[in-house]
């Protein structure tokens, strides 16, 4: 997808050091945290938002997911507990129209989040 950030970023134009990646997903550390630790999951198929990924791409879900898992496993987040965010749309305060998950860490993180 042409002038999409994280599309740059998974193609090498743009560089970001990459905590993990396999043939489906890489993981980056977010540019400006909002905990001790703040990574984002980037399916490496661009979709703005999870309602676009149509039934004939439903391993997408799958893989994006065992990405997050090994990543989780990877940096030793289980035993102090994360949170996975996927926003859409600028209300819900999407910024990059490219299907990320947050994996935030480290911190005592409030609910409901604002
Ligand atoms: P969202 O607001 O849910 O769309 O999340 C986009 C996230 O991407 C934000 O938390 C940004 O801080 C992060 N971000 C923007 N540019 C970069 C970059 N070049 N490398 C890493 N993270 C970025
Ligand atoms: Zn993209």
């Amino acid at each position: 997808m042409d002038n999409c950030l994280f599309c740059k970023i998974i193609n090498k134009e743009i560089p970001a050091p990459r905590v993990y990646e396999d043939e489906n997903a890489i993981v980056i550390r977010d540019i400006n945290p909002q905990a001790p630790v703040h990574l984002l999951a980037l399916p490496r198929r661009h979709y703005s938002g999870v309602h676009e990924v149509n039934a004939a791409d439903n391993n997408l879900f799958g893989q994006l997911f065992q990405a997050v898992t090994r990543v989780v496993e990877q940096e030793k987040l289980a035993g102090q507990g994360y949170r996975l965010v996927v926003n859409f749309g600028e209300k819900a305060g999407q910024t990059v129209p490219h299907i990320h998950v947050h994996i935030l860490s480290g911190r005592l993180l409030q609910w409901p989040p604002g």
